[in-house]
């Protein structure tokens, strides 16, 4: 294929902007076409990985250790993406924007193989709660702690039903020895067996193969039997996919991950995991570069060769250029007609979260208390809707309506398990609710004018309940909204916080299109990393581990060597 001049590739940047959101589009209009130059301005390295947030750095590591020149190009002036930690009140106290929970990246392979405590990246213990993981706090007044204890915790539940206490510890162990369905997200499409095949390997596979294809409300509705309980099982649920979606049924376990290990947070604040992954990186001579916008992939004989970015730098790559930026940005950064019509074609139908969310940040001097059986105490909640209003509001939420409650509400005060987040004493609160990011009534930019009374609102249900969340114990506030997440980090396209839904159709073999979702990208030595792929969002760090594997793979490296034994290589 004959070499590609500099003006083939040049690239609509209004599309890009519209794909991507104005912050990209404040980044382009003043720059040349970045092609032209034809040198690398920015340096030559085996791989160029195009976003710093968790995925792209971890991809990164496993390619550094394994013996490459890496570089990172991270668009804003921080690493992190959605992992990071920040002074959003404008104090001492630090409170994470996005991810606040990345329970995932505890069991996944990626923070062990990396050893990442050992850079920094270290839990809280879940001791710290004293005894009592969440308060559940029904409209009625009705209460349901989840204790540290599951024995305690089945206690409460038979208060209201003893066989739904059963339940509750029975399918606790059963979905614990269980297929190893993790193992499917852990493995890159078309490297290990599918769901179905592992399923079929294990006796209890059928029932599991019935729940992942079932929806959430009906699996709580088949395994549960009374009203409180069912809402309160329904109510953990909630989070990544909505629970009316087809293949949401093994939602009827999600309380456990909260169980086992509570609020899950990582002691100083999420953005360890970025800042632990770049000193790793930086220990190999690998830079995360930032305030580097890639806007274009180079492609030379149909091979992608380098990165220009959004400052007139072009970084070339020996051997490939990884991206973890938005899928839909991959048509606006390759050159025109370097991607097939079926890929692209599949890619403009992609779909945003439904569920966005909206958070209310709080610094207050006393940790707020709840009224568990007469005792006023510290800790964390959640507002439970019956289940026929947790559908209801669901709806609106699809139909762009903001309902008071919101979709599920939880309070968590993460300096309650982590006090360093607070140097200056008092804690750090967070409320939090899904809501939709397009208003039906005056569209997405309408959460300007209304997120603070939103939150009045909000605090106002609160104050029902909670003894001390009152003008007198609070001393900041910060309200972010949907439009908001979207302005943070230009992945959150349409407020998603996720990359894009995982809904069936964006899905394991499906995630980005169908037959490209095993990393590897149309054009050669292109590969796809970060939350638009295989297994998609969340902190876990899976994304950027499959990507690597099948990178080094293609390198002919030993995954057995350079991924499940990486600590000992
Ligand atoms: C409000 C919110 C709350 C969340 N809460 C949780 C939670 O509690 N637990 C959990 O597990 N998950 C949570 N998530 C989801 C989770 O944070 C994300 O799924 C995850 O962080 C995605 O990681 P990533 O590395 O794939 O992408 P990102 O974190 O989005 O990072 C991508 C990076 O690429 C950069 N980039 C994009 N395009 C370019 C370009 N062209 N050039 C250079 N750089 C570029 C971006 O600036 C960004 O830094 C939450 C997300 C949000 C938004």
């Amino acid at each position: 294929m004959a070499e590609k001049k500099p003006n083939e590739t040049r690239r609509d940047f209004l599309k890009l902007a519209t794909v991507a959101g104005g912050a990209a589009l404040v980044a382009t209009q003043a720059r040349p076409l970045y092609a032209q130059a034809s040198a690398a301005t920015g340096g030559t390295f085996d791989y160029i990985v195009v976003g710093g947030g968790h995925n792209g750095l971890i991809c990164a590591a496993y390619l550094a250790k394994a013996g490459f020149d890496v570089a990172v190009l991270e668009a804003k002036d921080i690493a992190g993406g959605n992992t990071t930690s920040e002074h959003m009140t404008g104090t001492s106290m630090i409170h994470e924007p996005c991810c606040n929970t990345p329970g995932g990246l505890y069991n996944s392979p990626a923070y062990h193989e990396l050893e990442l405590s050992e850079w920094g990246v270290n839990f809280t213990d879940i001791s710290m709660l004293d005894g009592m993981v969440r308060l559940s706090q029904f409209f009625d007044g009705e209460i349901l702690p989840m204790w540290v204890d599951p024995k305690q915790t089945a206690e409460e539940i038979a208060r209201f039903s003893r066989r739904d206490a059963q339940t509750y510890l029975r399918l606790m162990d059963e979905l614990q020895s269980g297929p190893d369905v993790g193992k499917f997200r852990q493995t890159p499409i078309g490297y290990g067996p599918s769901l179905a095949e592992i399923c079929a390997a294990h006796p209890k596979g059928s029932t599991w193969m019935r729940l992942m294809r079932q929806r959430c409300v009906d699996s709580v509705n088949d395994y549960y039997e009374n009203e409180y309980i069912r809402a309160w099982v329904l109510d953990y649920a909630r989070g990544r996919q909505p629970v009316d979606d087809v293949g949401t049924g093994t939602g009827v376990g999600d309380m456990y991950g909260r169980q086992r290990r509570g609020n899950t947070t990582i002691i100083g604040g999420t953005g360890a995991i970025p800042q632990g992954l770049t000193r790793l990186l930086d220990s190999f001579d690998a830079p995360v570069l930032t305030k580097k916008f890639a806007v274009e992939v180079l492609v030379e004989r149909g091979r992608a060769t380098g990165v220009a970015t959004a400052d007139g730098d072009v970084y070339r790559a020996r051997r490939g250029v990884v991206s973890s930026a938005h899928v839909q940005q991959l048509e606006t950064m390759t050159p025109a007609g370097s991607l097939p019509e079926t890929f692209t074609d599949n890619l403009r139908y992609w779909k945003p979260d439904i569920l966005s969310m909206y958070s209310i940040m709080l610094d207050v001097k006393e940790p707020p208390l709840f009224n568990v059986h007469g005792d006023w105490r510290p800790g964390c909640g959640n507002t439970i809707n019956t289940f026929e209003s947790q559908l209801r509001t669901l709806a609106d939420c699809r139909l762009g309506v903001v309902t008071p409650e919101g979709v599920g509400a939880k309070l968590i005060v993460q300096s309650l398990e982590d006090p360093t987040r607070c140097p200056d004493g008092g804690h750090a609160v967070r409320i939090l609710t899904h809501y939709p990011y397009a208003l039906a009534d005056g569209g997405a930019v309408e959460w300007d004018r209304i997120k603070y009374d939103v939150a009045k609102q909000h605090l106002a249900e609160w104050q029902q309940y909670v003894k001390n969340l009152d003008e007198d114990n609070i001393t900041a506030m910060y309200v972010q909204s949907p439009l908001d997440i979207e302005g943070r980090n230009i992945n959150n396209v349409g407020g998603s916080c996720h990359g894009g839904s995982n809904y069936w159709a964006q899905d394991g073999e499906m995630r980005p299109v169908f037959g490209w979702a095993s990393h590897r990208m149309p054009i050669e030595g292109l590969y796809l990393t970060g939350a638009g792929s295989h297994p998609g969002g969340s902190v876990n760090g899976l994304a950027g581990r499959n990507a690597a594997w099948v990178i080094l793979d293609d390198e002919g490296k030993s995954i057995h060597r350079y991924l499940t034994r990486l600590a000992e290589a």
